[in-house]
């Protein structure tokens, strides 16, 4: 018998991608033997105000620039390319229709970001489509979920305090970024003039 491909999914606003985006899908992907990691772009957010979240063309190309040198690392369009509102349930069931019943899905994200989406009324579906890993990020401390054996893990991976928040107001106050997030991400941000601050 084949085993089965081990996928990651790693969903997120990538509102800049930066270093901890990518550690924490570097690490899921290592300990849990994944063979791909597939990074997505969320379309409109669900969670967050839209005006002001950068377009979904530059969030995807970054996205794309960021992980290009990782083989084991791709970038979807599916949640961008789906009109409305991304709601994560959705993105794994698009998912599972693409990869077909041979892959095992495992959904990486945030142990903020997980606090919050298993308390959503889908829990049972979401559990049933893929295995659930939350990374502890600075300031979170890993609470045991209490949530369905075995469908959800957390995993302590290497503190970056980064966010794509901090991201965003250090170039708008002329702080750099370099470090924080890929030379690429950098330079991208800077040719397309993103996150600058607009005189009211
Ligand atoms: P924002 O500050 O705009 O909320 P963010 O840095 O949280 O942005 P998102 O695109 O919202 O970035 O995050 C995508 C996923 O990555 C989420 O599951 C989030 O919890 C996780 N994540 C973000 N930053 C880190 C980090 N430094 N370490 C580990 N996981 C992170
Ligand atoms: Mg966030």
């Amino acid at each position: 018998m084949t085993q089965k491909r081990r996928l990651g999914i790693m969903g997120g606003t990538f509102d800049p991608i930066h270093h901890g985006h990518l550690v924490a899908a570097s690490e899921v992907a290592h300990y849990y033997s994944l063979d791909e990691v597939v990074f997505v772009p969320t379309g409109l957010s669900s969670h967050k105000e839209t005006s002001k979240v950068a377009a979904a063309e530059d969030r995807y190309l970054m996205t794309v620039i960021a992980t290009a040198s990782n083989p084991r690392f791709s970038v979807s369009r599916i949640d961008i390319d789906r009109p409305g509102p991304t709601y994560t349930v959705d993105t794994l069931r698009d998912m599972r229709d693409l990869q077909g019943p041979d892959a095992e899905l495992f959904f990486i994200t945030g142990a903020d970001a997980l606090e919050k989406m298993l308390t959503w009324h889908d829990t049972a579906e979401l559990v049933e489509l893929a295995h659930f890993v939350g990374v502890t990020r600075p300031g979170h401390r890993l609470a045991d979920p209490g949530l369905p054996n075995g469908r959800v893990s957390l995993m302590e991976v290497p503190a970056l305090s980064i966010s794509s928040t901090e991201c965003r107001d250090r170039v708008g106050s002329g702080e750099p970024i370099w470090y924080l997030v890929p030379d690429g991400i950098v330079q991208y941000i800077n040719k397309r003039g993103l996150y600058r601050a607009t005189a009211a």
